[in-house]
């Protein structure tokens, strides 16, 4: 889906539309958006730019780095960008404010920029970029999560093991071998 800039010359052009996202379109595999991606926003002529907003909306499944197993979990996201016309044929501001496309009046630091290409945003890439972005660096089914035992490998949320309490502690493992010598020359 394209988003045509000249769409919004005469007034903000609104739009909300149900965006497919197949594993294939995203360069990170750990995410998935089953049911796709609800993407609602208005697209405004501030000039020389563009404003626009949008609302992504959509569940994800990621993976629990913790205990591997996959969930789910709900994203509402609100965006902003300022699109810049492109400079090859993004036709002239209409109300003369501005001849340059280097012209850059409307830039707010917290405003990400978005350059069009030929007249239009692709909404499609834009939304499967801010779906890849929001994957986080270590995706958890829960902050209480506790994980796999690193030495058993059972889901430590699911079934408690004994491997820690069993486990000597490295630092008493040399004391426990004289204790076990001492033993040894009592009993003989
Ligand atoms: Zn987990
Ligand atoms: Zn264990």
């Amino acid at each position: 889906m394209h988003l045509q800039l000249d769409q919004a010359r005469n007034g903000p052009f609104r739009w909300r539309d149900a965006v497919r996202v197949a594993a294939a379109d995203l360069r990170r595999d750990e995410a998935l958006v089953p049911d796709g991606v609800d993407c609602e926003g208005s697209l405004t002529f501030t000039g020389p730019d563009f404003l626009l907003q949008t609302r992504l909306r959509y569940r994800h499944r990621l993976r629990c780095d913790r205990c591997l197993t996959a969930y789910e979990e709900d994203v509402d996201l609100p965006l902003a960008f300022v699109v810049t016309a492109d400079v090859v044929d993004g036709p002239p501001a209409a109300d003369g404010a501005g001849d340059g496309h280097g012209a850059r009046e409307l830039e707010p630091e917290d405003l990400s920029t978005l350059a069009a290409v030929d007249g239009a945003v692709d909404l499609f890439r834009l939304v499967c970029e801010q779906v890849e972005l929001n994957v986080p660096m270590k995706p958890t089914c829960d902050p209480g999560c506790r994980g796999l035992c690193p030495q058993c490998g059972v889901d430590r949320n699911r079934k408690a093991c004994a491997c820690v309490a069993e486990r000597v502690d490295p630092r008493w493992a040399g004391l426990e071998a004289v204790r076990e010598r001492l033993a040894d020359n009592l009993s003989s």
